[in-house]
């Protein structure tokens, strides 16, 4: 059998000891995957470890939108140290010149991680700010990922409306062969509805395997349009839960996807590694 974690950062400093053994452990179980860059440093990385690879191992290019300001210090992603933590407190420009050269790349197969998180944003007296500079710098993906026609992976968290309006307003700008996956889709039917009008993909990660939420939108996406991901080394799927993630685990989501949907694990782990193939065009 053969499984897609369609999006991973077995790149991040959280596998900064065993990176190359956690990915080979993967293929040797059958998973491909793609590393996903949220920054222009774990972006470049995602880019050199996929060309290790002959197969098996591809790389998405981007800024996650938490990057877009300065943000929490994330230790998995980031590491410790004090270069690292210099990192936080920046927030990144979107550098037009560096993400193309990396997004022409054959082995980047999306632009993200991308889009609109407002989560974190509540608290906070400049809120207004982050989140124009969020959709500007959204849109520059948007851009880019036309100019290379490539498929977006895009982050979203509590931001659904704004994320539809934006996309409703580039629409010509979006991939006519698949505009984009929305990874760890957490909105609701009838965001998940507006999406699929426009032809994106779903990703469903861990949190399936121990949450009832996200069983409904599941069973009303039709089959072509479901992804599979672990966003490790977040979120481990049960039996894992507690321990850090891992893209060979992607095979728990592909069983309970595969009982959301009453099809057999084969034919779920068939059909999300075919759409994988055919949105990253492998
Ligand atoms: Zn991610």
């Amino acid at each position: 059998m053969q499984f897609f974690d369609s999006h991973t950062h077995a790149t991040f400093a959280a596998f900064e000891k065993d990176s190359k053994e956690v990915i080979d452990r993967a293929l040797a179980t059958g998973v491909w995957i793609v590393n996903v860059g949220t920054q222009k440093d774990t972006s470049k990385r995602a880019v050199e470890v996929a060309r290790e690879y002959n197969e098996g191992v591809y790389a998405a290019v981007g800024i996650h939108p938490v990057h877009t300001s300065k943000s929490y210090h994330d230790e998995d992603e980031l590491g410790g140290g004090e270069a690292a933590r210099a990192f936080t407190s920046r927030g990144e420009e979107f550098n037009h010149e560096y993400y193309l050269e990396l997004a022409r790349d054959p082995k980047v197969v999306a632009i993200g991680e991308c889009g609109l998180d407002y989560y974190r944003l509540e608290q906070r007296a400049n809120s207004k700010e982050q989140i124009e500079r969020q959709k500007e710098v959204f849109i520059k993906h948007i851009e880019l990922a036309h100019e290379v026609r490539k498929p977006l992976m895009i982050h979203c968290r509590s931001a659904f409306p704004n994320l539809v309006e934006t996309l409703k307003a580039y629409r010509l700008k979006l991939n006519a062969h698949a505009p984009g996956i929305v990874h760890f889709f957490s909105g609701t039917i009838s965001d998940a509805k507006k999406l699929l009008d426009m032809g994106f993909s779903f990703t469903f990660g861990g949190v399936i395997t121990f949450a009832r939420e996200y069983d409904e939108v599941i069973k009303m996406l039709p089959l072509e349009r479901i992804f599979s991901e672990t966003d490790a080394p977040y979120v481990a799927p049960a039996p894992h839960r507690g321990k850090r993630n891992e893209p060979a685990y992607v095979v728990e989501v592909v069983k309970k996807l595969a009982e959301l949907k009453g099809v057999s694990v084969e034919e779920m782990a068939g059909i999300t590694f075919e759409n994988a193939k055919r949105v990253f065009r492998l």
